[in-house]
């Protein structure tokens, strides 16, 4: 069989393409990695700038976006995709792990994107046994400790806010003393009694003893000074790298690897299309990777009319 498009991931802007997808009739399926939805939303403790909803959780926003999507009739495959090439016909094929295939005239990435690595010593050795790149889910494990936030955006923010309500005490450390995070979670963060800034500073190395995290070292930008500070977890929240691989060899991407696209959410290859983390982009929210859904759904369907 030969589908109108196969849309690739389903956090908010596979689920959002699901749904107009749907409502334009189209023949279509969403391939996701392990038969779960939500993407990175699935982790977010609490969503309070979604229209709507002025504060519900990422798992309750994700659930009801992928029910809106089941109930218009989407068809969701659990397929890990192990390559796509662009055929002479124009066709998209793209093959899983088993070698099956999935055949179809245009695709829409929604991959969206991964956690950024410190890359400093103690790091991979630590992680999962203190080391986090996830609050919402591994924050429990640090009731009443102290622990470090690494980074200065709204992720590191919200789980910093997320984490002083569970620790004893949050350390935000960044390596400069201007932040890129909403100026309303700073304000939050500011007058949070339990949370310390640690400015103009960088991690070198994540310590620990007998195998679980006990101490963070860290530089001053400023004056090249080494100090230490005790912890029992470092979450680091200092961005996302795409995951573009699959798409890389059939269209451009920028040096971050995110997919370029045009604001109607084509690529440099006809047929293929890019929403949400995934793609050059100003903002990357809920809401504009919805919208990004809606768009590439609207642009492609001039595309095969055509
Ligand atoms: P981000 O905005 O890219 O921020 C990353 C932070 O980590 C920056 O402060 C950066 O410092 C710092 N950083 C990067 N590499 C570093 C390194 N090697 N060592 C130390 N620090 C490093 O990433 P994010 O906070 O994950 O957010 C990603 C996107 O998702 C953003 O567009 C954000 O607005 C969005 N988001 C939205 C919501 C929401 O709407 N509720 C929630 C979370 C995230 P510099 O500032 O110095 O570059």
């Amino acid at each position: 069989m030969i589908y109108d498009l196969i849309i690739i991931g389903s956090g908010p802007a596979g689920l959002a393409a699901a749904i107009y997808a749907a409502r334009a009739e189209l023949q279509f399926v969403v391939l996701e990695k392990d038969g779960i939805s939500g993407g990175q939303v699935l982790q977010t403790y609490e969503v309070n700038n979604y229209p709507g909803f002025k504060n519900i959780s990422g798992y309750d926003l994700a659930t009801s976006f992928r029910d809106h999507a089941e109930s218009l009739g989407s068809n969701f495959v659990s397929f890990e995709v192990s390559s796509i090439t662009r055929e002479r016909d124009k066709t998209f094929h793209i093959k899983g792990e088993d070698g099956s295939e999935y055949v179809s005239r245009s695709v829409i990435a929604c991959t969206g994107a991964a956690h950024k690595k410190l890359d400093i010593p103690g790091e991979e050795e630590l992680t999962g046994s203190g080391v986090s790149y996830c609050a919402t889910c591994d924050g429990a494990f640090f009731k009443n400790k102290t622990v470090a936030v690494v980074g200065g955006g709204d992720t590191a923010f919200e789980d910093a806010l997320y984490l002083s309500r569970l620790c004893e005490k949050v350390y935000i450390v960044h390596r400069r003393s201007l932040f890129r995070a909403a100026g309303s979670l700073v304000s939050l963060a500011r007058r949070a009694e339990n949370i310390e800034f640690l400015t103009d500073m960088v991690p070198k190395e994540i310590v620990g003893t007998d195998g679980v995290v006990s101490s963070l070292t860290l530089k001053s930008v400023r004056t090249g000074t080494e100090s230490s500070i005790d912890v029992s977890g470092v979450f680091i929240a200092i961005g996302m790298t795409p995951n573009s691989e699959l798409f890389s060899q059939i269209t451009e991407c920028n040096k971050e690897g995110f997919i370029i696209t045009s604001s109607d959410c084509s690529t440099q290859m006809p047929g293929l299309y890019a929403a949400g983390d995934v793609r050059t982009k100003d903002l990357r929210q809920i809401v504009t990777a919805v919208a990004d859904g809606a768009v590439a759904v609207s642009s492609l369907v001039k595309y095969l009319s055509e």
